[in-house]
């Protein structure tokens, strides 16, 4: 295996996506503009497909049929069961079709193929059978009350989780198509409606998703999805009253935007964030997992992962042995088209994701950081940044502080474990870490220290529906997946009742 590329050419495969299409109220329908933006392929630089260029008439229209649909007595009235079987259906769909839509997913989003068929498709069908088993398991609790006064009567309390209506879900361009079922599922199971907008930059297997939706029956306008730039269709369905609730999963600068805009009629929000994640190494580690973990820990998904591992800390003894093995390890990776065989690493999604990558980097060693591996954009056709080790940077330095969305990571020594709290935290940052040891007592102590919404220990990126996933700091805000989904989507209804006890006198 070498990290030199060759440049497949692939054709687009026969898949049916409604291109340009909007999907409102259950019917594909062109924007109201009928302006459209190209699909370009990261591989290969060319446009290969147009999606619509929605308008915030067109996102009003999505919102009211939304509502619609969420007053809507067949809607109040479904059963959770119900609910459930329809995210099992379509959970289905996408099981039968899933080549398919991985064949689509990395056309678009230039992830190697492997990547798209057993990352995304599978998080996607497990994040949908998971949530469907939640629908018919929102539960309230019984209350016993102690009134401070006595009125002679005696008082009795229950909540009942209510959903919170129209939410609007907005995602990036990482995992298009599980972020959009992050969103639809524990929308769907907990009662609400959705409309989605998925990134402008990669919307195909949104699109294919909305097709069937239809497919398995979910009711005209329970989940409607309009494509387009941020501005103006994300921030329309931000600002529009209509809209209870935001879930967000994209950039801190966004994040910021949406909830100074969400603050104006109190609508909810979940912010899924940025990150600047740390993964830690002490020398007991076993160095056999550790590096190529701590590897794969930035690299994977050519380092376009919120939780990425940019920060690579190593205690002393060790640092060299780690530093030089992670490059050794990126420089076996196999880089290229998403369709060749062994590729692990693909383009970056965009040329402009590329040139913020490559900008960071040369910044980062004209400030003084000492490159390891990597550094430089490849040549030839695509939007492909090697795996890029720096050491020695300054901790001020924009490259130690700012999240690259690359495959970069930033080395930092470790003298002692008493000074890993600090270093750990030394970020904006908060959404995940992973510390390698074989010492169970390091292990738990220190995950304790770290700031952040996930800590792994000797593995680092295991996402699971199971588990509560969300950043804490400029990380973001609230929790998905897990238990937590259901305080995301519902809001609790307290009922309370006086009992006369004078009845059974
Ligand atoms: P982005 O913030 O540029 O865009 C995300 C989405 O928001 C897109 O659909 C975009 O069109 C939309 N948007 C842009 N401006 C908007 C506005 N003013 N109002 C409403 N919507 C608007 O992010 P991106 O570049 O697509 O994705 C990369 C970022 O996403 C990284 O920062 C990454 O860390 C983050 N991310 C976080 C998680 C997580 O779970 N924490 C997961 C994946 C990605």
């Amino acid at each position: 295996m070498s990290n030199m590329m060759s440049r497949a050419e692939t054709r687009f495969p026969a898949v049916d996506v409604p291109e340009g299409k909007l999907l409102i109220d259950g019917q594909w329908v062109e924007g109201a503009t009928g302006t459209r933006i190209p699909v370009v392929n990261p591989a290969t630089e060319q446009v290969f497909a147009y999606v619509a260029s929605a308008s915030a008439e067109d996102v009003g229209r999505a919102v009211e049929a939304a509502h619609r649909r969420f007053e809507s007595r067949s809607w109040q009235n479904m059963r959770p069961l119900d609910r459930g079987r329809l995210l099992e259906t379509l959970a289905l769909l996408i099981e039968a079709r899933a080549e398919e839509l991985a064949t689509l997913e990395s056309w678009d989003n230039g992830k190697p193929y492997a990547v798209s068929r057993h990352v995304d498709l599978a998080f996607t069908i497990d994040a949908l059978r998971y949530y469907g088993g939640w629908a018919s398991k929102m539960a309230g609790e019984y209350l016993t009350l102690s009134p401070f006064f006595d009125d002679g009567g005696t008082y009795r309390a229950y909540t009942e989780r209510r959903p919170v209506g129209v939410v609007g879900g907005i995602t990036p361009w990482n995992f298009p198509l599980g972020q959009a079922i992050q969103k639809i599922a524990p929308a769907i199971a907990f009662g609400c409606t959705v409309v989605l907008k998925p990134s402008e930059l990669t919307s195909l297997t949104t699109l294919r998703l909305g097709e069937l939706i239809c497919e398995a029956g979910f009711p005209d306008g329970a989940v409607n999805i309009v494509t387009g730039y941020g501005d103006p269709v994300g921030s329309a369905l931000v600002a529009h009253p209509m809209v209870r609730k935001i879930a967000f999963t994209g950039s801190t600068e966004t994040g910021r935007k949406i909830l100074a805009a969400a603050s104006a009629d109190m609508k909810r929000v979940t912010l899924e964030l940025g990150g600047k994640s740390p993964t830690v190494v002490l020398a007991d580690a076993d160095m056999e997992q550790a590096i190529p973990g701590a590897a794969m820990a930035i690299f994977g998904n050519s380092g376009q992962v919120c939780t990425a591992g940019s920060r690579l800390i190593v205690q002393s003894e060790v640092f060299d042995q780690v530093v030089e093995g992670v490059a050794e390890f990126a420089s076996k990776l196999t880089i290229g088209h998403a369709f060749e065989p062994d590729v692990t690493i693909g383009p970056l999604v965009s040329d402009r994701q590329l040139d913020r990558v490559s900008g960071m980097v040369e910044q980062g060693i004209a400030d003084g950081a000492d490159l390891v591996a990597g550094g430089e954009r490849l040549s030839g056709t695509g939007f492909y940044y090697p795996p890029t080790v720096l050491r020695n940077v300054r901790p001020d330095a924009r490259i130690a502080r700012e999240e690259i969305f690359g495959p970069v990571v930033v080395a930092s020594r470790l003298e002692d474990l008493k000074s890993l709290k600090a270093a750990a935290n030394d970020t904006d940052y908060g959404l995940g870490a992973s510390i390698w040891t074989r010492d169970l007592n390091k292990a738990h102590l220190l995950a304790a220290q770290i700031d952040s919404g996930t800590v792994w220990i000797n593995t680092h990126n295991i996402l699971d529906t199971a588990m509560p996933f969300g950043g804490v700091k400029m990380s973001g805000l609230g929790r998905e997946f897990g238990s937590e989904a259901i305080n995301a989507f519902t809001e609790p209804k307290a009922v309370c009742m006086r009992l006369d006890p004078a009845v059974l006198e």
